[in-house]
C-alpha cells in the first residue's frame, strides 16, 4: 500500500465515459490481497495487543475473509480457526477451501448458518479447555469497528493519491458491499476529510443481511470507537438517504452469479485484462456498466474500487489435496459449479 490507482481507457471508451478510473485494492497484499487485508492489519493488531494466540472467524466456503484471516493471522504468529457454511459452487471457491490448507486454518464446517454460530460457541470452549484461553472472535467479514478503521486509512490514503497525481475527486465510487466495513470505513473517511464523492454500494448479499440500517448501525459503532481513540477524530454523521445502497444486481442472491454481473466480468477481461469475480466484483462492475448506459454518467468522473484479490494463487495451492479438508467440504471438488462460472 498505497495500492494504484490507473485509468481504465479502453473500458470507459466502450461505456461512453470521459473519465473513469480504478482504484486496485486487489493488491493490497501478497500471496493474497483484497479488502480484507485492510481491515485484517487492525483486527490482528488487536489479537496481538490483547495477547491471544488464536483467533476464530466466520464465511461461506469460498470465502475471501476466511481465507485472508487464515493466511495473515499465521504471518503474525496466530492461530486461525475457520467457520464456514455451504455456499454455490463456484471455482474460487475450491481455490480458497486450498488457500485454507496452505495456511493452515482449523477448518469446521455446518450445514447452515444457525448451527455455525452454535459451532463457535462450542468451539471457543473447546479451546479454552485446551489452550487456557479464548480464541478473539472476528465477526464475519472482518466488520466490526476495529476492521472498519483499514478503510477509514484507505480513505486517506485515497485523498493523498489523488493529490499527488493531480487527479480530481470523482463524482461517482462504484463498489460491492457485503458486510458493509469497506462501505462504512470509506464514507467516515470521507466525510472526516470533507470529500464530497458520493458512494454506490452495490448489494452482494441478501437483504436480511445488508440494508440501510446495518449500514448507520455499523458507522455510528465505528465512529464512537474512533472518537473514543482520539477525541479530535470529527463528530461526522450520516443519514438514511446518503446510504444509497443498490440493491437491483443482486440477483438470485449472495454467490449466485448472474448474467449481468458475468457480462462486466468478461467486459473488464476484453477491454483492460482485469479478472473480477461473479459473487462480488461483477456484480458491482454491473451496476457502473448499466448507469453507463442509461447515460446516467454523462461527464461524470467516475472510479471502480476493485476489492477482489488480483494475486495469482495457482503456484501456492499446487499440489494440496482437497481430501484434507472436512468432509462435507468435498462436495465443491466433487459435483458441478454453478453454469454461469465460466473459468
Ligand atoms: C468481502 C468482499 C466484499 C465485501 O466487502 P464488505 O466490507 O464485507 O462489504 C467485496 N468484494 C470482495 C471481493 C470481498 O471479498
Amino acid at each position: 500500500m498505497p495500492t494504484p490507482v490507473y485509468r481504465l481507457e479502453k473500458l470507459a471508451e466502450r461505456l461512453g465515459l470521459t473519465s473513469l478510473y480504478l482504484k486496485q485494492d486487489g493488491l493490497t497484499a501478497r500471496p493474497f490481497g483484497g479488502n480484507k487485508v485492510r481491515k485484517l492489519e487492525f483486527l490482528l493488531g488487536e489479537a496481538l495487543a490483547q495477547g491471544v494466540k488464536e483467533v476464530l472467524t466466520f464465511g461461506f466456503a469460498g470465502s475471501n475473509h476466511a481465507v485472508a484471516t487464515a493466511i495473515f493471522a499465521r504471518e503474525a504468529g496466530l492461530k486461525s480457526i475457520s467457520m464456514l457454511t455451504h455456499q454455490p459452487n463456484a471455482h474460487y471457491v475450491q481455490r480458497n477451501l486450498l488457500l485454507e490448507l496452505y495456511a493452515g486454518a482449523e477448518i469446521h464446517c455446518y450445514p447452515q448458518l444457525r448451527a455455525m454460530l452454535r459451532g463457535a460457541r462450542c468451539q471457543k470452549v473447546r479451546h479454552f479447555l485446551r489452550t487456557g484461553q479464548k480464541p478473539l472472535e472476528i465477526p464475519p467479514g472482518g466488520s466490526s469497528p476495529t476492521g472498519v478503521t483499514g478503510y477509514v486509512n484507505a480513505a486517506f490514503e485515497w485523498k493523498q493519491q489523488l493529490e499527488q497525481n493531480n487527479i480530481p475527486p470523482p463524482d461517482v465510487i462504484y463498489l460491492a458491499a457485503g458486510t458493509a466495513g469497506t462501505t462504512v470505513g470509506l464514507l467516515i473517511g470521507f466525510k472526516a476529510l470533507g470529500i464530497k464523492t458520493r458512494l454506490l454500494p452495490v448489494q452482494v448479499v441478501n437483504r436480511d443481511w445488508l440494508s440501510t440500517q446495518v449500514v448507520m448501525e455499523l458507522f455510528n459503532r465505528s465512529l464512537s470507537f474512533l472518537r473514543k481513540k482520539s477525541s479530535d477524530f470529527p463528530a461526522v454523521t450520516l443519514s438514511g438517504p446518503e446510504v444509497g445502497i443498490r440493491d437491483e444486481f443482486l440477483g438470485k442472491g449472495y454467490a449466485h452469479f448472474s448474467e449481468a454481473g458475468m457480462e462486466a466480468v468478461r467486459l473488464m477481461k476484453e477491454t483492460e485484462g482485469i479478472d473480477l469475480d461473479g459473487t462480488y466484483t461483477g456484480k458491482a462492475l454491473a451496476a457502473l456498466v448499466h448507469d453507463a448506459r442509461e447515460g446516467l454518467l454523462k461527464n461524470k468522473s467516475v472510479v471502480f474500487w476493485n476489492t477482489l484479490n488480483q494475486q495469482d494463487v495457482a503456484s501456492v495451492i499446487e499440489g494440496i489435496d482437497y481430501r484434507h479438508l472436512p468432509k462435507p467440504l468435498h462436495r465443491y471438488f466433487e459435483k458441478e459449479v454453478q453454469p454461469l462460472d465460466s473459468l
